[in-house]
């Protein structure tokens, strides 16, 4: 059988294993990962030949080899461009951060770090104090706290303060935040007792007031973050609910969800409630993330008095929702931006929000015209970027995209789906059917390579 003939040609695994390149794979990722992608490519080749193929020559099985092993070895988690205008992607990992930021988080990785140690005095000191004072400076606040995400912020807050107790919030602020992340079920998880005030649109400070009990331990405020409440709507003021909370003697929690030190108003977008004025308002603790609108790293800020942070940091759930420190050295790195007045051209988040139409317009003509030389048509049209990272709902800022024409047969849909399996993966954006490019959300560094990533993804079989 001509099959059997086939399969007698075959290599054995120790034959493969000396042919030049495979050898050369050996030495350097070693036996074991050579030994398995041999086998494997071996296996395939048999089953082929069994379905009716020729033996491949010998170099070809080698290439199998490598290309095994550098998918073996290809990180999972890797650099994307993201060109989908949406500033913070939680699914691309939120905010980009920035140089001074990432030199301090490669400085503390590379070694050892004070993380824990007074070296005034030479003894034991705390983690808690390394981005406190900054917070606290730029906030007002008397104290601050930080933990892995925001998530595990409100969790810390009600559990530590509140458990067994009961939590009062307006019913228009429920909230599912995504990723699992809903407020009735962190409540819950928590131990503290939820009561729901008022109705879906419109909730007053007298429904607090009436609802309040001998085991009322807080009145919480949620930011609605990804929807927006409009129409025959009313719920009560932070102010209001502070007036109410100190003649009872009951904690305000403020949820601020992404927490943002800049107004964004000054960047032609809606206002977007900032820590300071939850911190002036009187909230006992305000709670935030630290990979939003604040564009550090993943964190989840608690601010607000001290009697109280005091309690928290001596909580036992704490230390198991402690940040590590490059976290904290990314986060002080990028509050020093905000305390210098450089923010909006150091932090990248701010950097993209207050990019110009005129400099994106040059960028998405640049694209088009390159794109053309390349032999793709594109062309610059304009358009509009979302902030995203559940802050700003509905709200735009205006841009120009670059739209990419495809061949007869290539969707945008298939376009896209190939920029995405290029190196480095790009992500797009498609919209009315087209293939599109936001300029705003591509890293400064990433933007020359765009144009050969799309002529490479569209001129691929
Ligand atoms: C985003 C958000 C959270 C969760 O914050 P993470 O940092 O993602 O854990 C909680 N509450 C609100 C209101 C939010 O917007």
């Amino acid at each position: 059988m001509a099959a059997e003939q086939e399969l007698r040609k075959l290599p054995s695994v120790d034959r493969l294993l000396q042919e030049g390149p495979v050898a050369q794979l050996v030495a350097r990722w070693g036996h074991e990962l050579a030994v398995e992608a041999v086998r494997e490519t071996l296996v395939e080749a048999r089953e082929a030949i069994r379905a009716g193929a020729a033996c491949p020559p010998l170099h070809s099985l080698a290439g199998e080899v490598e290309q095994r092993l550098a998918e073996r070895l290809r990180p999972t988690l890797r650099p994307v461009v993201n060109a989908t205008g949406v500033i913070i992607h939680t699914n691309l990992g939120r905010a980009p951060l920035s140089a001074d930021a990432r030199a301090a988080m490669e400085a503390v990785a590379l070694g050892y770090s004070n993380l824990e140690y007074d070296l005034e005095e030479g003894s034991r000191g705390s983690r808690y104090l390394h981005a406190e004072a900054l917070l606290s400076r730029l906030t007002g606040a008397e104290a601050a706290l930080v933990v892995n995400n925001n998530a595990a912020a409100v969790l810390l807050v009600l559990m530590a303060l509140a458990r067994r107790m009961e939590v009062m919030l307006s019913r228009g602020q429920l909230v599912e935040i995504g990723g699992g992340f809903r407020i009735p079920d962190v409540m819950r998880q928590s131990g503290a007792i939820l009561v729901e005030v008022g109705t879906t649109n419109r909730t007053y400070l007298g429904d607090f007031q009436s609802a309040i009990t001998q085991d009322t331990a807080a009145l919480m405020r949620v930011h609605h973050s990804n929807f927006r409440l409009s129409g025959f709507v009313h719920e009560p003021s932070l102010e209001e609910l502070v007036g109410l909370a100190r003649e009872q003697e009951l904690l305000v929690l403020d949820d601020l969800g992404s927490g943002t030190l800049l107004d964004t108003a000054a960047f032609g977008l809606a206002h977007e409630p900032t820590i300071q004025e939850s911190v002036a308002a009187g909230a006992s603790l305000v709670t935030c993330s630290g990979d939003k609108l604040l564009g550090a790293t993943q964190a989840g800020i608690i601010l607000g008095r001290a009697d109280l942070v005091a309690r928290l940091k001596r909580f036992p759930l704490t230390r198991a929702l402690r940040v590590d420190k490059v976290t904290l050295a990314g986060l002080q790195a990028t509050l020093r931006h905000y305390l210098l007045g450089e923010a909006p051209q150091k932090v990248p988040v701010w950097r993209m929000i207050a990019r110009s139409e005129a400099e994106l317009r040059a960028q998405a003509e640049a694209w088009a015209g390159e794109l053309a030389a390349l032999g793709v048509a594109a062309e610059a049209v304009p358009g509009r970027s979302t902030v995203g990272g559940g802050s700003l709902p509905g709200e735009t800022l205006p841009t120009w995209l670059t739209a990419v024409a495809f061949r007869e047969g290539t969707g945008p849909d298939t376009l896209a789906a190939r920029l995405r399996a290029g190196e480095p993966a790009l992500v797009a954006r498609i919209e009315e059917g087209q293939l599109v490019l936001d300029p705003r959300t591509v890293l400064p560094e990433q933007a020359p390579e765009v144009p050969a990533l799309v002529a490479r993804a569209a001129s691929s079989p």
